[in-house]
């Protein structure tokens, strides 16, 4: 377990270089991405992170999380033009969506997160 794990505190000081996993896709370190609760503040909360970690890779722009209990890193999409943008927050090309599920109904399920709102919203559509 990690002794260092202590409650959020909304600070980024776990930014060290040199750290993170390796990006699944060019193997270059990936760089953490702090992805923070910022709406539903009505009850004086502090912006708060998201459970999951963030990482991004400066080489070859790939994006995902990584379960906060530890596990596989997972992809995500950037969305761009008016999809990729924060249906809540507005900002311009935040929005990243999962790989969908493939259903046999019909419909597909996906999910969408604002990486500059920390928004997600679970997505159905027809496939
Ligand atoms: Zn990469
Ligand atoms: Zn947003």
């Amino acid at each position: 377990m990690d002794s260092g794990d202590l409650p959020d505190s909304g600070v980024n000081e776990e930014l060290d270089e040199g750290s993170g996993p390796r990006c699944p896709r060019c193997a270059e370190t990936l760089t953490r991405l702090e992805v923070v609760h910022r709406r539903n503040n009505w009850g004086g909360f502090a912006p708060r992170p998201r459970s999951e970690r963030w990482w991004e890779c400066r080489r070859c722009d790939w994006v995902g999380y990584e379960p906060r209990q530890g596990g596989a890193l997972t992809a995500m999409r950037r969305l761009a033009g008016e999809e990729g943008t924060c249906f809540f927050c507005g900002e311009d090309e935040a929005n990243v969506v999962s790989a969908p599920s493939d259903d046999s109904d019909g419909w597909r399920r996906d999910w969408l997160v604002c990486l500059v709102c920390g928004t997600s919203n679970p997505r159905r559509y027809r496939s």
